[in-house]
């Protein structure tokens, strides 16, 4: 299922968590899945996530009419509600839900590719047994294609019905879990916050993301039995795409031709064919993307937006231009101008002279080391970068 967050808060995860919760007997629970999806959709909500999970059962009717009274009961009055986000700037859609059940399909990687990289349409994807719904038919479809071929876990935890305000969690059992090996993206190290619990309007109390099952099983239940955490109705481990990169192609080269600071921060480099961004909120990048010059070379990887520009998620510099300058008047300190070809320097203000000369300026950017955004500004598709990356070059 997918696209049944709404203005209440919701989200797809807990729906399926429900849905779980009152399956007949007799049906068997397997794998929970949360796959994310072309994060430039524009008919999105939140986080752009959509679920699914394989049921097994000998009475498929009974499954068939129980899905029915629960799409009725339960997503039907979510549909066309208006998701508040107060971080999202782009237009807001009314959720379309969608859930659809399929007997037989095959993973496809090629699906699966298109959903993370385009825009697609009903009609482009196979035709389930059943469906309900509408646009969120899509990223439903593509939820139950995904071959998980990389995957890694998060752990979710919802709060307790009409839950408001601020979240309680453990302070120690957040700090056990930040520092078991398997986890990652628990806080942002720049920044010093916790990333577990989500901002603003949700029912989930927190998420926990792992590299395997186990871990998430693990960190799931550090948290749920810390002493100060406030009550769940519920968790679940789910396998995702989250830090595969399975949004990204893979690395190019840029010589720079231009670099173009925007309003708000924001960076645009030019190379000869294509234009790449940089956000105020990647940090380092944006920073670094700022002090470049006409023929520094950098490699970089990023998804293509629908105006063309390249947004960049990793980079790093291959080739720095010398950048040279007039020397400073020794007595004014001010740089010296030409005053001619093999006229020598003068300075404009004391007539100082000097021979003809020039300065490099020292550049003092980081050479050959992969950057990323902050782990607050990141998607939830991109890995982490760790020492290994740089080391080995294999993001
Ligand atoms: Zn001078």
């Amino acid at each position: 299922m997918d696209d049944t967050d709404s203005l209440h808060g919701g989200c797809t995860t807990e729906v399926l968590f429900h849905l779980i919760q009152n399956l007949p007997p007799n049906v068997e629970v397997g794998q929970a899945r949360l796959v994310r999806l072309w994060p430039f959709a524009r008919q999105r909500t939140r986080g752009n996530a959509a679920v699914a999970i394989e049921l097994k059962t000998s009475d498929e009717p009974s499954l068939l009419e129980f899905f029915d009274r629960f799409w009725n009961d339960t997503i039907l009055p979510l549909k066309g509600r208006i998701e508040a986000s107060r971080h999202n700037e782009r237009e807001q859609f009314p959720s379309d839900p969608g859930m659809v059940w399929f007997t037989e399909l095959e993973p496809n990687v090629h699906l699966y590719r298109n959903g993370l990289r385009q825009e697609m349409t009903i009609a482009e994807l196979p035709p389930p047994a059943k469906s309900w719904g509408g646009h969120g038919r899509i990223g439903a479809t593509l939820a139950v294609c995904w071959p998980a071929q990389t995957s890694t876990f998060e752990g979710i935890a919802w709060r307790l019905p009409y839950s408001h305000g601020n979240r309680k969690l453990d302070a120690k059992a957040v700090e056990l879990v930040d520092n078991m090996d398997s986890t990652f993206l628990c806080r942002d190290d720049r920044l010093g916050t916790s990333l577990l619990a989500p901002r603003g309007n949700s029912p989930v109390l927190f998420g926990v993301r792992t590299w395997t099952k186990e871990a998430a099983e693990e960190a799931l239940q550090l948290l749920i039995s810390g002493e100060q955490t406030e009550s769940v109705q519920g968790y679940l481990v789910f396998e995702t795409n989250h830090a595969t990169n399975d949004h990204l192609e893979d690395s190019i080269d840029i010589e720079i031709k231009r670099v173009e600071i925007l309003k708000g921060g924001h960076t645009l480099l030019y190379s000869s064919t294509n234009q790449y961004m940089a956000f105020k909120e990647s940090g380092e990048i944006a920073s670094i993307c700022q002090q470049l010059c006409q023929g520094d070379v950098i490699e970089c990887m990023g998804m293509q937006s629908p105006d063309g520009s390249v947004h960049i998620e990793y980079l790093r510099i291959k080739h720095l231009v010398d950048v040279r300058a007039r020397p400073l008047c020794s007595i004014c300190n001010k740089a010296m101008s030409s005053m001619g070809r093999n006229q020598g320097l003068r300075c404009k203000k004391c007539g100082r002279q000097i021979e003809d000369s020039w300065v490099k300026t020292p550049r003092s950017l980081p050479v050959n080391r992969w950057i990323q955004p902050p782990a607050s500004a990141r998607r939830h598709l991109a890995k982490p970068l760790d020492e290994a990356s740089n080391r080995e070059n294999n993001l």
